[in-house]
């Protein structure tokens, strides 16, 4: 978090890797972590699906959601792009039940950034592929979080596709 001259605060992102009482990671509010218990707790949902497509794993979101059988987390890895995008589909083929997609949404995974693997069009791919699952299982109901991503020469490329993808 940044505290500005004026007292502004501003959160960047990702944000997957803050607990309620630690962070580490660049990660100081868990929004992912908060907005899903926040929805679980009012009753809005009973059972989400969090998918993380960043390139680190969001441990700290996994932690605070171990023991709870109604909420799921599932850090998407591969080692080539195929075998990326057909982990992320064999995952979303295979869950069931759930009334909320959330994603964390990093792209710091792709070509030029840390992880130099997905292409921008990758973005666009998985975007569909979240909104065509939620359509078949949850009545479309999904959203996604920004996460990591530090190549700002194609970062909002990646978001724009990601999102056209998602809609
Ligand atoms: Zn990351």
């Amino acid at each position: 978090m940044h505290i500005g001259l004026f007292g502004e605060r501003r959160a960047r992102p990702p944000e997957h890797q803050a607990s309620r009482d630690s962070n580490w990671g660049f990660c100081h509010f868990n929004n992912i972590a908060m907005s899903v218990e926040k929805l679980r707790q009012k009753s809005h949902i009973g059972k989400a699906f969090i998918v993380d497509i960043d390139l680190c794993c969001g441990d700290r979101t996994a932690n605070t959601f171990t023991g709870n059988s109604d909420i799921a987390y599932f850090h998407v890895d591969g080692v080539n792009r195929d075998n990326y995008l057909n982990n992320l589909s064999k995952f979303l083929e295979t869950q069931k039940g759930y009334d909320l997609l959330a994603v964390s949404a990093g792209f710091d995974r792709h070509q030029q950034d840390w992880g130099g693997l997905l292409t921008t069009s990758d973005y666009f791919t998985i975007g569909k592929m979240i909104r065509e699952s939620a359509l078949g299982e949850c009545s479309g109901r999904r959203y996604a979080v920004l996460e990591g991503g530090y190549n700002h020469m194609v970062l909002g490329e990646n978001v724009k596709a990601f999102l056209q993808g998602m809609e």
